[in-house]
């Protein structure tokens, strides 16, 4: 079985096409410039180098067929046609509490996900427009939406309900709902099965630090707490999001720098975080190089965000009554053995223990708990794409 997963923004599309026998991933890509001057196709076939296509992509339908035909392509391509593609998983951002887990896209299950739009503006509209196109172009192939939110929808009300009057919770579903948990699930999984436990007798705090970072405690398989909220604006200082900040920070800043919400959320969303409060860049390579060089304000930022981690960590271990293993996942936590070390250094009340030459990899699957550890260190790489490709194939055959 060949499952394309489709993960459309705004102005990109990002697809693998994995074949399910044996997990290959048989071609993957990027569409950028969706909508705007410039946009091109960046394709990665299994065998042979990246292709760029350049063309005008004025909507997310001429992307797909962008897509389709490089798939297909008789240099570059990896099918024949589009009757190779047995399923298309969708990622979708926030599935509100209508989705606990991923299901086929119907009508009416599209027109839930479109009601979910309120809670994230900025991401599920554009998924939905993915979603037109590529029914538009597939007609008869079988489309599952596999949402960001789904995993979290275990959390007991003491973690999701806000300190607000309840009847914005009633009215609104003012809420928090937590993301990347098409991630957490995936590690905490894997984490399970390198604790050599069955998953239901395990307690696992996944770190999800990328760009977007969130925490989550997963008990017996399940989420328990996440550190992501309503929005994925709250919880961890992000590459430029600034996480949890004191709410009333608000009022202050429309009244000192007479700025309206949307320029408010906008420093929030865009210009906060490791960026902001680094004045380097959102990359943590960038500030890594400023902090080799002696760049304080490098050097705090690598400090609020690590001591940010380490007390999430504390706080779910509290939550969970204890903790089994702490895994690092996505582009910082798979990669930077500085932070890894950093973070753990704080954690060694909890019985964590690092052995330094075992934690010096990168992007590789590894145990790094010194001996004698009570609790285990795992860096697990991420695959989102292999997930929602899993996800599918199941909703498929049921
Ligand atoms: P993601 O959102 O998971 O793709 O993660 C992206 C972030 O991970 C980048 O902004 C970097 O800050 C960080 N990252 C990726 N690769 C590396 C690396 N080799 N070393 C350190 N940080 C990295």
């Amino acid at each position: 079985m060949k499952v394309l997963v489709i993960n459309c923004g705004s102005s990109s599309l990002k697809y693998q096409l994995i074949d399910m026998s044996n997990t290959e991933v048989l071609a993957k890509g990027l569409a950028e410039r969706i909508g705007i001057y410039g946009s091109r196709l960046k394709h990665t076939p299994k065998v042979g180098d990246t292709v760029i296509i350049e063309g005008a992509m004025p909507s997310h339908k001429d992307a797909v067929k962008y897509v389709l035909d490089a798939l297909m392509d008789k240099d570059y391509g990896v099918i024949q046609s589009t009757d190779e593609i047995n399923a298309v998983g969708h990622r979708i951002v926030h599935g509100g509490e209508e989705f606990s887990t991923s299901t086929l896209l119907t009508d009416d299950v599209i027109a839930a996900v479109d009601a979910c739009s309120d809670l994230a503006p900025l991401h599920n509209p554009a998924n939905l427009i993915g979603i037109d196109a590529c029914k538009q172009l597939m007609p008869n192939t079988p489309m599952v939406g596999v949402f960001d939110t789904a995993f979290h929808q275990t959390m007991p009300g003491k973690a999701f309900i806000y300190g607000l009057p309840y009847e914005l919770y009633e009215k609104h579903k003012i809420r928090r709902y937590g993301f990347h948990g098409t991630s957490h699930s995936f590690v905490s999984k894997r984490a399970a099965e390198m604790l050599g436990k069955d998953i239901k007798d395990t307690k696992i705090i996944v770190c999800h630090l990328g760009n977007g970072a969130s925490i989550c405690a997963v008990k017996g398989g399940e989420s328990v707490d996440t550190s992501m909220g309503l929005t994925p604006l709250e919880g961890l200082i992000m590459g430029t999001r600034s996480g949890d900040i004191d709410p009333a920070i608000f009022e202050f800043l429309h009244k000192k720098e007479k700025l309206t919400i949307e320029e408010i959320m906008d420093i929030l969303n865009k210009k906060s975080g490791a960026l902001g409060i680094s004045e380097v860049s959102s990359d943590f390579r960038d500030i890594e190089d400023e902090m080799e060089k002696g760049n304080e304000k490098a050097i705090l930022t690598m400090d609020v965000y690590n001591y940010r981690v380490a007390k999430y960590i504390g706080a779910y271990a509290a939550a969970m009554n204890g903790v089994d293993a702490v895994v690092f996942t996505a582009g910082l936590g798979e990669n930077n053995k500085d932070m890894r070390k950093d973070v753990c250094d704080y954690l060694g009340y909890l019985g964590v223990k690092v052995d330094e030459e075992k934690n010096n990899c990168r992007g590789t699957e590894r145990d790094f708990s010194a001996e004698g550890a009570t609790v285990k260190t795992f860096v697990i790489p991420t695959n989102e794409e292999l997930m929602i490709a899993q996800e599918t194939v199941t909703i498929v055959n049921k």
